[in-house]
């Protein structure tokens, strides 16, 4: 029947039938950490951003439901215990354009596998940034420098999850806003990095 193939989860990397991210596909992915510098932040990510990895978080990226559930299940095996996760914002434009926020929506269906896990979506763009693509890693870091604030001050140890760290310019400016806040400790989850961490 239609319906149930509908209904049936497809594996977000091997196409296979039976759940959004079957156990072939978990056992091969290689959580990575490394630190950018100045301050010295660290990332934790899935894999880098090139085959199924890179082409469920395109689909993700464009609403696609099944890719929501598949790349959450990613970010659960990353994820400490009781951790709070503030979601790198998105731009308004970006929103608009899309019809919905990536990351928080992300973000709340890590929530709905993880009861120990709580969204703090306390970060805003302040001011309208230039899209990142095609900019040098110090043109991207002049483009946000105090682009980002929280909305309140915080308090404790916080995860800024992304869904592709490139630069790291972002996410750097994501925790510098966090710390200003209050916040203690900052690490960053992503589900890819950029191929080429030698720029670090
Ligand atoms: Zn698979």
């Amino acid at each position: 029947m239609l319906i149930d193939l509908l209904f049936t989860p497809m594996c977000i990397g091997c196409k296979s039938l039976g759940s959004h991210l079957c156990l072939g596909c978990r056992s091969a992915i290689q959580i990575a950490s490394f630190d950018l510098r100045s301050p010295t932040l660290e990332v934790v990510s899935a894999g880098q951003y090139e085959g199924w990895l890179r082409d469920s978080v395109v689909r993700y990226k464009s609403g696609a439901r099944s890719d929501v559930y598949g790349l959450s299940q990613i970010v659960d095996l990353m994820l400490p215990r009781a951790s709070r996760i503030v979601p790198a914002p998105t731009s308004p434009e970006k929103v608009r354009d899309r019809g919905f926020d990536t990351i928080g929506q992300l973000s709340r269906q890590v929530v709905r596998r993880r009861r120990d896990v709580t969204v703090v979506p306390v970060l805003r763009l302040t001011r309208t940034v230039r899209d990142q693509v095609g900019l040098t890693a110090d043109e991207r870091r002049a483009n946000l420098t105090g682009a980002i604030r929280s909305i309140r001050p915080v308090q404790g140890d916080f995860v800024v999850l992304d869904d592709v760290v490139t630069t790291g310019s972002t996410v750097q400016e994501c925790a510098r806003a966090l710390k200003k806040a209050g916040a203690d400790r900052v690490f960053v989850i992503s589900l890819c990095a950029s191929r080429n961490r030698g720029y670090l």
